[in-house]
């Protein structure tokens, strides 16, 4: 089976083709601003390591460590952090024989929609430069979409790999909660993320998740990853009735249209509910906000990154180099889950959120008994224009609701391109029961027949010939 189109493999073994390749990407990203740091001679080339990537280039989401890399999680606070080690998914993937070209933009420490939220760079939509990438994978969604690499990584807490992905163009995969180690991704809200794969093919994503899953010592939610027994002949694919309201007019009519095609293409449609989906923007909230304020209290100026040098005293040494090195939506996030968790008041927001989870979690459970995969928009509103384009970062959030509700349950999805609505791509998504991936990549690949992943205007193999 071809995995990867062909002009991909062994990149790194040919100095010619590798030269003209290098030429083109730097000349792409000058556009797209794609990469935080794009240097492919820091990658030590892995001839030694022979697999499925080898010689292959591939992109990582500047909030996973990769060494000799930093990790700047977008954020002024770590702006010079340089990466101690390196996260096990990506030393999987270089096992393969893949090699790390650089790290990519996004949203600070994963927080937004749309990458405006990263504290050092701009990334643009490669479809339409005045628009957003979406986020907050977005520089690792533009570099794919610009075919600077086959695939590159990102992390999904409410819906980063799939929404960014879906805003360019390309594939993107959330896998089942615990199934991709955790360990070397820094953590925004540890009990909903996972580190997950953005690609311009279906196979590549599941080659790449073939060789990322599996349990981690280094990694004590990880989990050994248990297909599901057989992936059926004919599938079924549930519709939640409560989808179809409040979306953006190119998004509905993107939605009716692969609802249309894949009766055309032999699925089985049929209506569903999921009648908890209207709590699940108050609930994925409220738990991600709670996690994070835990999870960043760590970058405090004395164990990592920006430190103010000048404070008098450590609690000074704290404010200042807090206020100064973190951005407002992530203090906007601290102050929130400080708030959800004071004492007292747990009951209100933090434990309901916990039972709203778990009904979710059983609507999807009473989902599955009747079809295989259920199909869903990825996100609400078409790439929009820089500064929200009418949509403030309230509105945004609320736009998450289709994909946070898989983070929720701890289920996998994946994002495939749709259609084309005035010029611009949009994305719906497909999701499975627990350990579901291979139905997920099973009916993204039978839709990609009839429509696979467009090549937006800077997209080029140009290099290649
Ligand atoms: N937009 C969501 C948020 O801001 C998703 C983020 C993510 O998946 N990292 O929380």
């Amino acid at each position: 089976m071809i995995y990867i189109e062909d002009h991909w493999q062994g990149l790194f073994l040919k100095p010619q083709q590798l030269k003209k390749w290098k030429k083109y990407a730097n000349s792409a990203d000058k556009k797209i601003g794609a990469f935080l740091q794009f240097k492919p001679d820091l990658a030590h080339i892995s001839s030694a390591e022979h697999g499925e990537l080898e010689g292959v280039p591939f992109a990582v989401k500047d909030n996973i460590a990769v060494r000799p890399f930093k990790l700047t999680c977008g954020s002024r606070m770590l702006k010079s952090l340089n990466s101690p080690y390196t996260a096990t998914a990506v030393k999987k993937l270089q096992a393969r024989g893949g090699v790390v070209v650089g790290k990519t933009n996004l949203d600070e420490f994963g927080m937004g929609s749309s990458t405006e939220n990263s504290s050092l760079a701009k990334t643009v939509n490669p479809w339409d430069l005045s628009r957003v990438p979406g986020g907050s994978s977005g520089g690792s969604a533009a570099a794919v979409a610009a075919g600077i690499v086959p695939f590159a990584l990102g992390s999904d807490t409410g819906g980063s790999v799939r929404q960014p992905a879906a805003f360019c163009g390309v594939y993107g995969l959330k896998p089942t909660y615990g199934t991709v180690s955790r360990y070397g991704l820094v953590a925004y809200a540890s009990s909903l993320e996972v580190i997950g794969v953005i690609a311009k093919r279906v196979d590549t994503a599941r080659m790449v998740f073939s060789i990322m899953h599996g349990q981690d010592d280094l990694d004590h939610s990880s989990l050994e990853y248990q297909p599901l027994p057989e992936v059926p002949e004919h599938l079924t694919v549930g519709i939640p009735i409560e989808c179809s309201r409040d979306l953006h007019y190119d998004i509905d009519k993107s939605f009716k249209k692969t609802k249309d095609t894949l009766g055309e293409l032999g699925f089985t449609v049929q209506e569903i509910s999921i009648p908890s989906l209207d709590y699940v923007v108050s609930a994925y909230y409220v738990i991600a906000t709670a996690e994070a304020s835990a999870n960043l209290a760590r970058f405090d100026g004395i164990r990592f990154g920006e430190r103010a040098i000048e404070a008098d005293n450590p609690e000074e040494l704290i404010l200042l180099s807090r206020s100064r090195g973190l951005g407002d939506e992530v203090k906007l996030r601290i102050l929130l889950g400080t708030y959800v968790l004071r004492s007292g008041f747990q009951d209100q927001y933090y434990l309901r959120a916990q039972k709203i989870r778990t009904a979710i979690r059983m609507d999807f459970e009473k989902a599955y008994s009747g079809v295989d995969l259920i199909l869903m928009p990825v996100y609400s509103y078409p790439p929009f224009k820089f500064g929200g384009d009418g949509l403030d970062p309230f509105s945004q959030k609320l736009a998450d609701i289709f994909t946070c509700t898989a983070n929720l349950a701890g289920i996998p999805a994946m994002s495939f391109p749709a259609s084309m609505e005035n010029g611009l791509p949009i994305g719906m998504q497909f999701l499975a029961p627990p350990f579901g991936e291979e139905l997920l990549f099973k009916a993204c690949s039978i839709f990609e027949k009839i429509f696979p992943a467009p090549d937006s205007p800077i997209y080029s193999t140009e290099w290649s010939e």
